[in-house]
C-alpha cells in the first residue's frame, strides 16, 4: 500500500478548501438575486402565484420564469 505525504495531503485539502470556498461565495452572492423557486432550466417550481410566471413551454412542464435575476424577486410573490 502506499503511504500518504502528509504535506501532499494537506495542499490538496488546502486546494480543495479554496476551490469550494470560491464556490460558496459564488451561491451566497447569486442567491440575493436569483430565486430559490428558478431551477437551472429557468424554470418556476413555485406552487404559488407570482407575477413572473409565464405559460410552459411544452403542455404538462413548468411554467417558465420571466424574472430577470436583477431585481428582488420577492415583491412579486402571491401570498395570502
Ligand atoms: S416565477 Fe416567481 S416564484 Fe417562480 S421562479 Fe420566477 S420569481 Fe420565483
Amino acid at each position: 500500500m502506499q503511504k500518504i505525504d502528509p504535506q501532499e495531503y494537506q495542499k490538496r485539502l488546502d486546494r480543495l478548501t479554496e476551490i469550494l470556498a470560491g464556490i460558496a461565495a459564488h451561491a451566497d452572492e447569486v442567491s440575493l438575486r436569483r430565486c430559490p423557486y428558478k431551477n437551472r432550466l429557468d424554470q418556476c417550481t413555485a406552487q404559488f402565484g407570482c407575477r413572473n410566471k409565464r405559460k410552459p413551454q411544452v403542455a404538462g412542464g413548468l411554467p417558465v420564469c420571466a424574472g430577470d435575476d436583477k431585481l428582488d424577486y420577492r415583491p412579486a410573490w402571491e401570498t395570502s
